[in-house]
């Protein structure tokens, strides 16, 4: 029997990209896009064109680089945005117009100053229009989780009669709780999808930290499709991390029987590029990514790790891609080598600070034994300069 498959919507370079510290050059993003192909995921939402210029080039050159992924933009129900996210799509292999609309009584009221009625009918005429535009359509109902639950699925129904593959649930504020949204799933798969090929999405917020326990429960109930970004990147408090995510689907794989695309040994490549790319890094504490995730400071625990790593590993470093440093530190070709590693996680610096990077690598090599990847990157971060620019 084939594994039921979950496919991973990135959004690294739209809702990520949108969020304070993270804005991105074209260049910077096409990197990210490529990286993003080569992790394997399905779909990579590349900006929102409407909403500048920017977005608008992001979603063409990402659009006319990737080969396996479908190429998403986002874009509102109206039909000016519609076009021109259809525009922007153009030289995409597999394209979706990802458009969206508010449904909570809150955001009618106060954002949009529109009645039900009138969001229903922006609704189908946005998904009609988009379905002859791209290959396909995922409709979104903004702040979905805050919604009445009939008026949530009556959209929904009218989005899937008008040609929407994909249906996405967000929680767009990070309020729900696991067991509250899987509830919610269930309902709209029941009343909306039943046995139509339509797929369920989330796209879940971290505000209260549960953006991949909603993630995970969602799926549980039926979502097919995980909106999440790298590093956990995205408004607020964050989106969904797809590291975390992913991990927890193969980790619990006993629970969590889906397959997806996604080659978790590209994980820490793909983390670094983008720290490398925005002007902070991850916690150190932070799951899957953070320096100290794989790191095991007290006696007793390094004990039981040497002996068997399974005794407090629930994964190896090398299976998302973190791999000991090799690098044998001679007087001379140190510095080479130092630079020539940073420059495979997508460092590149000048002279001076590749001194000053360098005396620090020196000085952590005296005190620690192994020296991963993490311990480079910690060592860019902790920089005084680059404490000014992340703060
Ligand atoms: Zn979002």
């Amino acid at each position: 029997m084939t594994q039921e498959k979950i496919r991973i919507f990135d959004t690294t370079l739209r809702d990520g990209e949108q969020s304070p510290g993270c804005s991105m050059h074209l260049d910077e993003k096409i990197k990210m896009a490529r990286q993003l192909e080569q992790l394997g995921v399905d779909i990579i939402e590349a900006g929102f064109p409407i909403a500048s210029e920017g977005d608008f080039n992001a979603v063409r050159a990402v659009s006319a680089e990737c080969q396996n992924a479908t190429i998403a933009a986002l874009c509102r129900t109206v039909e000016g945005d519609i076009y021109r996210a259809a525009e922007a799509l153009k030289g995409a292999k597999h394209s979706r117009i990802h458009t969206f609309v508010a449904t909570s009584d809150i955001h009618l009221e106060y954002k949009l100053k529109k009645t039900r009625a009138e969001v229903l009918a922006m609704t189908r005429n946005a998904v009609r229009t988009a379905k002859g535009l791209a290959d396909e359509v995922e409709f979104s109902a903004e702040d979905a989780t805050r919604s009445d639950v009939d008026f949530l699925c009556e959209i929904f129904g009218v989005a899937v009669e008008e040609g929407a593959t994909t249906i996405n649930v967000p929680d767009t504020v990070g309020y729900t709780l696991p067991t509250e949204y899987s509830g919610l799933i269930r309902t709209v798969k029941e009343r909306v999808v039943g046995d139509r090929d339509v797929t369920i999405s989330v796209h879940c917020h971290n505000d209260l930290g549960l953006a991949v326990a909603n993630s995970l429960a969602a799926v549980e109930a039926g979502a097919r499709q995980v909106e999440c970004t790298i590093n956990g990147i995205g408004e607020r408090a964050g989106n969904a991390s797809l590291e975390e995510f992913v991990m927890a689907c193969v980790v619990r794989a006993d629970r969590m029987p889906f397959a997806n695309n996604i080659d978790t040994t590209e994980i820490y490549r793909t983390s670094s590029l983008l720290t490398s790319i925005i002007s902070f890094g991850v916690q150190p504490n932070k799951a899957i990514v953070g320096r100290n995730a794989f790191a095991h400071e007290a006696g007793i625990h390094q004990h039981g790790v040497l002996s068997n790593p399974l005794c407090y590993e629930i994964m190896t470093p090398e299976s998302v891609g973190i791999m000991k440093n090799d690098i044998v530190l001679g007087k001379h070709s140190g510095r080479h080598a130092l630079t020539a590693r940073y420059e495979e996680l997508g460092f590149t610096f000048g002279q001076d600070e590749i001194a000053d990077i360098y005396t620090r690598f020196v000085a952590l090599a005296d005190k620690k034994k192994n020296i991963y990847e993490q311990d480079l990157i910690a060592i860019v971060n902790e920089r005084p300069q680059a404490q000014l620019y992340a703060a």
